[in-house]
């Protein structure tokens, strides 16, 4: 039941036909609609319904729950394409990726509960608490506790960045279950669970927005008293760590696609403002000093994107994928950003104004730096999982 997956090699089809479906969705949705948006902070509301209806974000469920069950690659190509069309797939992503680990890990009654009513549109799961305020990126360190009290849980604690939240009737919760004094390693002794927000807001949990430098919708949250019964915990307890990496897979490969999506579209508006733009009686492209950043950056958005199928096509095989996934986020964040600079720069003065839609998307592709996880901690991981060299830290 596993995700179909994709026997066409992106060489042989560039998947235009999905393409060209998603194009038709996203196409509606214009520059002026994300200026608006994010002018006022708002949640692309119209954008996020108009794909759940089109059936784009149920893309990774199986088809017996109501999903299309496309493959990892597809579902990448489909992120691709919101971003290339200028678009923000951070309002919508956390669908795709946070469900994945119902998908893979949920009881049977979990599955038939959630996954029908995600594919049709009725509830939305978009969200995920992992990281918290005191502890970071040293998630094993996290302080939130699910305490066992017969037949649930009784959860306190505090986390930060939980996104999408205010858009979701169920969000992923990651908590330890067991003191990390008393586990051997410290991966273990942490839990997932499914908690209904629609229950817990307000009560047991207080949501703080936070406010920051792009339109996404975050916030921190304060944990008091949760109760979450027993049977809407994923998986064994104290396996939670390795449910969410799983998922944290599919999140970077479907965040590099973004990346490269983002990319392209940087490099599309530069070169073509490059070819009309006349400075000194010549179109400013002539100038290798503007064409060749330009060519430079996407060489590395088609490198990067390269990686990206590599990874998607091993976590569709179920192999092992760590390594790949963390590099084709690490290449498709790096070419974005350099994307968006040679951009604005192509740009003078007019990048800086709004109408033209550079420094939002200048500012949407500089978070991917730093979340869902943040460069340094990625060459760590290739440093000492890949090359074994020393654990750093
Ligand atoms: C807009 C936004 C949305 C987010 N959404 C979510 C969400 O939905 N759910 C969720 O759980 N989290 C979310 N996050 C959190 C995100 O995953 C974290 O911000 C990210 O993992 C980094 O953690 P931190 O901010 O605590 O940085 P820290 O861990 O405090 O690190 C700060 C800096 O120090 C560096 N650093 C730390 N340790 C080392 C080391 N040993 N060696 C070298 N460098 C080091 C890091 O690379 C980083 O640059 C979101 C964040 C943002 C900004």
């Amino acid at each position: 039941m596993g995700a179909r997956s994709c026997l066409i090699m992106p060489t042989d089809n560039n998947f235009e036909s999905l393409r060209d479906g998603v194009r038709s969705v996203v196409s509606q949705f214009d520059s002026r609609y994300w200026q608006d948006l994010d002018q006022a902070r708002a949640f692309p509301e119209k954008f996020v319904d108009a794909l759940t209806k089109a059936g784009w974000l149920s893309a990774l469920i199986p088809e017996e729950y109501g999903g299309t069950n496309l493959s990892l690659v597809e579902a990448s190509v489909i992120m691709e394409e919101i971003n290339r069309a200028g678009g923000n797939s951070g309002a919508c992503h956390g669908q795709m990726y946070v469900m994945a680990c119902v998908v893979r890990h949920g009881s049977e009654a979990q599955k038939q509960a959630l996954l029908p009513k995600i594919a049709s549109g009725e509830l939305r799961m978009q969200s995920m608490a992992v990281t918290e305020p005191t502890t970071g990126s040293d998630t094993t360190q996290l302080k939130t506790f699910a305490q066992r009290l017969g037949d649930r849980y009784v959860v306190n604690g505090q986390k930060v960045w939980t996104s999408r939240l205010q858009h979701s009737d169920f969000m992923l919760l990651l908590a330890r279950t067991t003191p990390l004094a008393a586990v051997k390693k410290r991966s273990e002794g942490l839990s997932v669970f499914l908690v209904d927000l629609r229950e817990a807001v307000g009560k047991s949990i207080t949501v703080r927005p936070i406010r920051n430098m792009v339109n996404h919708e975050t916030n921190e949250i304060f944990i008091d008293n949760l109760e979450i019964p027993v049977e809407n915990r994923i998986g064994e307890e104290g396996k939670g760590l390795k449910y969410i990496l799983d998922g944290l897979n599919a999140e970077r490969i479907l965040i590099a696609a973004e990346c490269v999506g983002d990319g392209y579209w940087f490099v599309d508006k530069a070169r073509d403002y490059a070819n009309q733009r006349v400075v000194f009686g010549r179109p400013i492209a002539k100038n290798q000093g503007i064409q060749f950043p330009i060519a430079k950056a996407y060489v590395n958005v088609e490198a990067a994107s390269l990686m990206r199928y590599e990874a998607a096509r091993l976590f569709d095989a179920q192999k092992s994928c760590g390594a790949q996934a963390n590099m084709a986020k690490l290449l498709a964040a790096d070419a974005s950003w350099e994307a968006a600079n040679v951009c604005l720069q192509t740009h003078g003065g007019f990048g800086f104004a709004a109408e033209y839609d550079i420094e939002r998307k200048f500012r949407e592709t500089r978070l991917y730096q730093v979340a869902p996880i943040s460069t340094n901690l990625i060459l760590s991981y290739i440093g000492e999982h890949v090359l074994g060299m020393p654990k750093s830290y």
